[in-house]
């Protein structure tokens, strides 16, 4: 294809007079042919690389697309910008079907939209030779190791034999190094060519904080915040409601969103966020799919994310104008076991586990998490960014084994039957019920830790995990348990370097003033 030709089709009818990074590239190998997996952040350009050569092939696009919300929007938009576009779903009379088909036939129709629950539908009608190019769109629905498998997807291995001279391109916003593999098998396109754009966001700080007193902090962070907007995600629905009443007891323009509210009063919240009548969005991940607001000013994760795709999805929407943009994750060790239970209810629990335990290793990071980020998506970085909390304050070490002695011992001498709470309050001489009930308090380790405050003790605590001396044995109850690294520390002289635990509480007073 011309290149002059590609660039004023650019122009006529997305309005843009150059590509971004990658864009001619894909739709170069498209007209070529090829097929392609393109790997781009949400909001990086991806549908151009399909619709722009869509209106410039011979026949008509098939685009699979899991939403049929989306699809309806996309299509609306193309109408409306002189591409003849329609979508197939499963709703539709069969009259209005094959209404579709005629056009396609007639080649008056550029892109069709398709849920891939309506696949029958286009076996019926359409054969090889009527096909240019067929897209597919979140591709990484189809694999097991995405974070947002759908069954539905996995039909769609069967599009290269029924189509096998048509080029296929798949897109996607979140794939890891597995999940692209497994694509690319499942789609029967081993030789695609990949395309993988740079997932940096250099406007976005990123920050955790520990989950401690977690409303003030909101109400800190948002009072100097006024009229920014910004997104606070809950795992619950009822957290969003009650975050969101209590930000409007405070008059912040708060309002919570959750999948349980009717449509027209969804439709009605997402409009006044993004007509700035309201600042605040409490939100499960129910919201935030398919909505255009540049100028996200923040992401607040009131509880964890269940892994790093949805977490980068997320804090992707704060920011898209470009502008500096902060994104604050909240660490809590009780989401952690809460998602722990959930991930082993889940038909591919040893995959989800492995996902929750990369976003329990980024929260509880020592180094720069953008490097930690960026490299779970594949791109390696060689300096650290120098706009995340780490980098701003980073961790001092010091000589941590007497500290670390004292914690496995203990958990030595419960032997390994007890969780971190109890540990702590052992070490700290506590007097309540989980420890007098059972005489801990005669225990050798009794109360040798009472001069470190709880929550240092479980910043250390965490920090013997990370280190691979504990192990948290979620099946016993969240038992902490010794690694047989541990006894290296015990009998074996082997010094433990630990990380200061920050003094957060002057942190967020001086993050908070600039
Ligand atoms: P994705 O599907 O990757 O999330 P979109 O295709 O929806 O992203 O594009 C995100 C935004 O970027 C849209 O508003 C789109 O019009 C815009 N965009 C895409 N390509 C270009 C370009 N070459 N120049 C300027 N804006 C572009
Ligand atoms: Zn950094």
């Amino acid at each position: 294809m011309e290149e002059a030709k590609v660039l004023s089709t650019l122009k006529e009818y997305f309005g843009y007079d150059k590509f971004r990074p990658l864009q001619q590239k894909i739709i170069n190998s498209v007209f070529e042919g090829r097929d392609n997996l393109v790997i781009m952040p949400t909001g990086g350009g991806k549908s151009i690389c399909y619709q722009l050569p869509a209106i410039l092939l011979p026949q008509v696009t098939l685009v699979i697309s899991p939403l049929i919300a989306l699809m309806k929007d996309q299509v609306d938009g193309l109408t409306a910008n002189g591409v003849p576009a329609a979508y197939l779903n499963s709703s539709q009379a069969v009259a209005d079907q094959e209404a579709i088909f005629q056009k396609i036939e007639k080649n008056e129709l550029k892109l069709l939209y398709v849920a891939p629950e309506s696949l029958q539908v286009i076996d019926r009608f359409l054969s090889d030779g009527l096909v240019s190019l067929i897209a597919i769109d979140e591709a990484h629905c189809i694999s097991n190791w995405g974070h947002d498998f759908r069954p539905a997807y996995t039909q769609l291995g069967y599009l290269k034999n029924r189509f096998p001279s048509t080029p296929m391109i798949a897109l996607t916003a979140t794939a890891d190094k597995a999940t692209r593999t497994d694509i690319l098998k499942q789609l029967n396109i081993p030789k695609a060519e990949k395309h993988i754009a740079s997932f940096d966001r250099k406007n976005l700080s990123l920050e955790v904080r520990p989950g401690i007193k977690r409303f003030e902090q909101i109400a800190n962070f948002v009072g100097q915040r006024k009229n920014e907007s910004g997104i606070i995600y809950c795992l619950s629905r009822k957290t969003t409601e009650e975050l969101a009443a209590k930000l409007k007891a405070k008059s912040f323009k708060a309002e919570a969103y959750h999948a349980g509210l009717s449509h027209d009063e969804r439709i009605r919240i997402q409009d006044d966020f993004i007509n700035d009548h309201s600042h605040i969005i409490c939100a499960t991940i129910a919201f935030g799919m398919g909505i255009d607001k540049s100028n996200i000013r923040w992401v607040i994760h009131y509880n964890m994310p269940k892994n790093m795709e949805g977490y980068y999805q997320e804090i992707g929407r704060a920011g898209r104008d470009g502008l500096p943009s902060d994104t604050l994750l909240f660490h809590s060790y009780a989401d952690v076991v809460q998602l722990q239970k959930f991930a082993s209810n889940a038909a591919n629990e040893e995959v989800q586990l492995a996902k929750l335990d990369r976003m329990k290793q980024y929260s509880e990071a020592l180094s720069c998490r953008r490097k930690i980020l960026l490299n779970y998506f594949g791109e390696l970085k060689q300096e650290d960014c120098g706009n995340c909390d780490i980098c701003k304050n980073p961790p001092k070490f010091f000589n941590g084994t007497t500290i670390a002695q004292k914690a496995l011992s203990c958990i030595y001498r419960l032997k390994g039957a007890e969780p971190i709470t109890t540990v702590i309050d052992v070490l700290r001489g506590s007097h309540n019920e989980a420890v007098l009930s059972r005489n801990y308090q005669n225990l050798k380790t009794y109360a040798v830790g009472s001069d470190i405050s709880w929550h240092n003790w479980q910043q250390y605590i965490i920090q013997l995990i990370n280190l691979g001396y504990v192990e948290i044995a979620f099946h016993k109850k969240n038992h902490l348990q010794l690694t047989p690294l541990a006894k290296n520390v015990l009998f074996e002289g082997e010094k433990v370097q630990l990380a200061n635990v920050p003094d957060r509480k002057a942190i967020q007073e001086q993050a908070e003033k600039k």
